[in-house]
């Protein structure tokens, strides 16, 4: 049997971890099993669903490097085909007519809240006869669900978990308005789709007893049903606003890798022995359901910091250095021209080794932009007093002379410059960084004067000095 998988979001908002994460063990485990892993927008509700959050989604399962096989499936295409399932379920003796108004409804709901019952359908035209039908009314479709017995899923993640058919009503198939329930929209789709396998949060266990009740009435074999425990916030609780970035276009704002991201994700609710930093190949290698975990697994974003920090270091210069552009691009008190950029990535070897995000990245490599003068934090300032300024002056004059003007050739300067003058090292450093930065904070001294170049190091070095 060929593995098939599917994601199947709604775009009516943003793509949160949760669903970024089912997308991830999705195409994990089709790609494990050499399967095939599809998408499907479900935007049958289609008030709440925009344009803007199907682009949002293509968008952050491209950044997550999760391409998907064949044409997307946008569900609210087939609402024809759904409502052929509804006609045959009718002819079967599965489904039938409900009639009832919204305020007989709502009357069913009080009266089952008064007698402390659950508020389900009573099953008011379960059995009875079409001819007893209003004329003119509209009327919704509903399955004929069983009564007796039990209905039990075999879950791959939860293990058996069964519910008392008593306890479920007759779910709507088809709203008065003829448009397709969810319930029935994801069965129909999924049994035409061939999904062999359905990932998806444990917020829908409760969706998937009643979708088996559709599978079983229309004699289809269900899918195999995995059901992941969600993710919560740091503290247990539900994750919210409160607890920082959720969705996965936040964490791309906040210098989040998509490689650090991904690595995080499955890590969070899945493990294989102590493995922590896995790629993409290793992902594949090693991914299957028995190492998914049933237990809420609890958001860390320190945790992610420390991965992405793993994953910045491996990363390559010339692209971290494109994604440091972009951000600074965003700030007009900056040049971000050809020569910024070479500086940057010329500077990007040890810039990495220090910053967890491509924030920080940026935040650090910005120096490389500043236009003179420089102004200085009140710690460089204080590098930057009589002694720090006759310092500059005295490197000036040996910086100007040093051919070439590498990073070598820089060092030696610099010692040779501190030994002559009896000063630390540092005594030299700091107030050459301070003049360089406006900080206290750059990768090595030498470094940094070689990717500033002999020219823009004189003029920062001649702006701090009295004219
Ligand atoms: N569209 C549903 C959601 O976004 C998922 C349906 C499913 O995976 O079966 O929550």
């Amino acid at each position: 049997m060929k593995i098939r998988t599917r994601f199947a979001p709604s775009p009516t908002g943003l793509l949160h971890i949760g669903n970024a994460r089912a997308a991830l063990f999705n195409y994990l485990f089709a790609r494990h099993h050499g399967g095939e892993f599809v998408l499907r927008i479900e935007d049958t509700d289609r008030e709440r669903s925009t344009q803007h959050a199907v682009d949002v989604i293509f968008d952050g399962l491209k950044w997550m490097g999760l391409d998907w096989d064949g044409e997307p499936v946008f569900q609210a295409t087939r609402q024809e085909r759904h409502a052929e399932i509804v006609a045959q379920l009718m002819e079967k003796g599965m489904a039938y007519r409900c009639y009832c108004t919204p305020e007989e409804l709502a009357a069913m709901r009080e009266k089952a809240r008064a007698e402390k019952r659950p508020p389900r359908y009573d099953g008011t035209w379960r059995d009875r006869d079409p001819s007893e039908a209003p004329e003119g009314v509209p009327y919704a479709i509903r399955l004929k669900a069983p009564k007796d017995g039990e209905t039990i899923i075999k879950d791959l993640v939860q293990g058996e978990v069964r519910v008392a058919n008593a306890e479920m009503d007759d779910l709507i198939l088809l709203r008065s308005d003829g448009t397709p329930t969810y319930l029935l929209a994801v069965v129909v789709d999924d049994h035409d789709m061939g999904i062999t396998h359905v990932m998806r949060g444990d917020d829908h266990l409760t969706n998937t007893f009643r979708q088996a009740m559709i599978y079983r009435a229309m004699g289809w074999d269900l899918p195999e049903f995995a059901h992941l425990p969600l993710i919560h916030g740091p503290d247990g609780a539900k994750l919210s606003k409160r607890h920082g970035a959720q969705s996965v276009v936040d964490f791309r704002e906040e210098g989040i890798l998509p490689e650090a991201l991904c690595n995080y994700l499955l890590r969070l609710g899945w493990g294989h022995g102590d493995a922590e930093v896995l790629d993409r190949e290793e992902q594949i290698k090693l991914f299957d359901i028995d190492g998914i975990g049933r237990s809420p697994s609890r958001m860390d974003y320190v945790k992610l910091g420390h991965l992405n920090g793993i994953w910045m270091r491996r990363a390559d210069d010339e692209r971290l250095t494109a994604l440091v552009m972009q951000r600074l691009e965003q700030r007009d008190d900056l040049n971000h021209d050809e020569t910024v950029r070479a500086r940057v990535l010329a500077l990007m070897p040890g810039l990495k080794e220090r910053a967890k995000t491509v924030v920080e990245l940026a935040e650090n490599a910005s120096f490389a932009g500043l236009r003179l003068p420089l102004s200085f934090t009140p710690k460089a300032e204080k590098h930057l007093g009589e002694d720090g300024k006759k310092v500059l002056a005295g490197l000036e004059e040996k910086l100007a002379a040093l051919e070439p003007f590498t990073a070598e050739g820089i060092d030696s300067t610099l010692r040779a410059f501190a030994a002559e003058h009896e000063l630390k090292l540092g005594a030299v450093a700091q107030p050459l960084r301070a003049a360089m930065t406006g900080t206290t904070t750059s990768p090595g001294i030498d470094l940094t004067l070689a990717a500033l170049g002999r020219d823009e190091v004189l003029a920062r070095i001649r702006s701090v000095l009295p004219a």
